[in-house]
């Protein structure tokens, strides 16, 4: 098959779907540093993770040994409603472009929660139900995430309470429709359900609510509720394994047609989609196999990696998590509220942010407007609408393939297309309007930031 021309989809049969994750901290040299105990001081025992995440997942989370860890047949049952997803030689792209580079593209938007937030929702769900959990809670910004938990803690005949912030909550009313549709309680946060939402009420009344304070929220709704975990769409090892189920079937795909590609480029928010399509590929560099460039590319609005600090943060703005050792902004960060996309987290998962600070990743940061211009060249020829996230991740791959017609270089591309844009249409209609605009924060926003960051021991020399 090597030399035969290569399908416009390449699929997969249920039998060649993988049947593990891809661990690729089995093959990082002391992987990276542990979770920190704000009030002990110390690395996060086991136990205590316990307490507020799912045993398994918990396992998962400290697994540095295993490069191969099995699917359990309950979660590939699942993933067979949506998976494989498609893998796309993009030709119309590369046509419109008038490349000698090869593109092609991973597309985790075709199930209803339109993202590929539903492969880890869909193993975090199977795990709290096999450990007889009844409960599971967490957080949702945009939506996306609650949407995925939505249909999976359905699926597995779990109650879901989701913190919404209440802004987005107010502002996608349909997103929170779905989410009730397959049976999850919506609450707004902040709310006066838990001591952590009626604190912030009392401090200000009018508050739209932020993503730190529907994270604290959902934590304490979790610990005091039996038979409750809380569960996270990304950032967490764990997260990024169950994801790693895009880039094994990506690499099974392009192996059975010979295709290396040369660059890899995925949207980093959390780091979860990038951490989990690089997986199988960056393992191979680990050992010396391969020379594959992986590139992550997030908001300027946003650029933990490439302006942000790598030092001890927490997980959130209520300073209610353990800390964990990032690429971080800061946990107090703010970005401008007008960016479109939901690539707004303040840290990066410690997988993607030691193996950057390793020098294995290239991070690049673009502008909103750009983004909008590659996600409308894209729709147009490719048929997709892409979510904003995922269209950072087009923009960067349509520069990789203009400066291979530049230089004749015959590339092999390949980027992840996290999801669609359907439930992003009005930032949509800011740019058609021609009235979107770019914000960048200066040195000075982000020495804000910084001033976030906890000045505990761990983070002596850091700072
Ligand atoms: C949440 C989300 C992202 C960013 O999250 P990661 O954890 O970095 O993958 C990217 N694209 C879409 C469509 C999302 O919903």
């Amino acid at each position: 098959m090597a030399n035969g021309k290569i399908p416009y989809k390449i699929y997969l049969s249920e039998e060649e779907a993988p049947k593990f994750w891809y661990n690729v901290k089995a093959h990082m040299r002391g992987a990276h540093a542990p979770f920190i105990d704000p009030v002990t001081g110390r690395a996060c025992t086991s136990a205590a993770l316990k307490k507020v995440f799912c045993d398994e997942c918990v396992e998962q989370e400290l697994n540095d040994v295993d490069e191969l860890i099995e699917i359990p047949d309950g979660i590939r049952s699942f993933y067979r409603m949506f998976r494989p997803s498609p893998l796309v030689r993009a030709y119309f792209l590369e046509q419109m472009l008038g490349t000698p580079a090869e593109i092609y593209y991973k597309f985790e938007g075709n199930n209803t929660s339109g993202s590929h937030k539903l492969n880890s929702a869909a193993a975090q769900a199977y795990y709290a139900h096999e450990q007889g959990l009844k409960a599971l809670t967490t957080e949702t910004g945009a939506g996306q995430w609650g949407t995925a938990l939505s249909m999976a803690a359905a699926f597995y005949g779990l109650q879901l309470d989701i913190f919404m912030v209440k802004v987005s909550a107010e502002q996608k009313p349909h997103r929170r429709e779905v989410m009730r549709t397959y049976g999850a309680r919506v609450i707004p946060s902040p709310s006066d359900t838990t001591a952590a939402g009626r604190k912030l009420l009392a401090e200000f009344p009018g508050t739209g609510g932020s993503l730190g304070c529907a994270i604290a929220e959902a934590v304490e709704k979790a610990a005091k509720t039996e038979s409750c975990r809380y569960v996270l769409g990304s950032v967490l090892d764990h997260v990024l394994l169950h994801q790693s189920v895009i880039g094994q079937e990506c690499k099974i795909a392009l192996d059975k047609y010979g295709v290396v590609p040369d660059v890899i480029i995925g949207c980093c928010g959390g780091g979860s989609n990038f951490g989990g399509l690089i997986a199988p590929y960056m393992g191979e560099r680990l050992q010396g196999d391969n020379n594959v460039e992986f590139v992550g590319v997030e908001p300027a609005s946003c650029p933990t990696l490439t302006r942000g600090k790598f030092a001890y943060d927490f997980c959130d703005s209520a300073k209610t998590t353990p800390m964990a050792k990032m690429y971080t902004l800061g946990c107090g960060f703010m970005p401008s509220a007008n960016h479109a996309g939901g690539l707004r987290y303040h840290g990066m998962s410690p997988v993607i942010s030691q193996l950057y600070h390793d020098g294995y990743i290239r991070a690049v940061a673009v502008e909103q407007t750009s983004v909008f211009r590659a996600a409308v060249d894209f729709a147009k020829c490719e048929g997709i609408l892409p979510a904003p996230e995922s269209s950072h991740a087009i923009k960067v791959a349509i520069d990789e393939a203009l400066e291979c017609k530049r230089t004749g270089k015959k590339k092999k591309i390949l980027f992840g297309l996290t999801g669609t844009g359907y439930f992003d249409l009005s930032a949509y209609k800011q740019f058609n309007d021609g009235v979107m605009s770019d914000v960048i924060p200066n040195d000075d926003d982000l020495k804000k930031g910084f001033e976030s960051i906890p000045r505990c021991k761990a983070n002596e020399g850091l700072l």
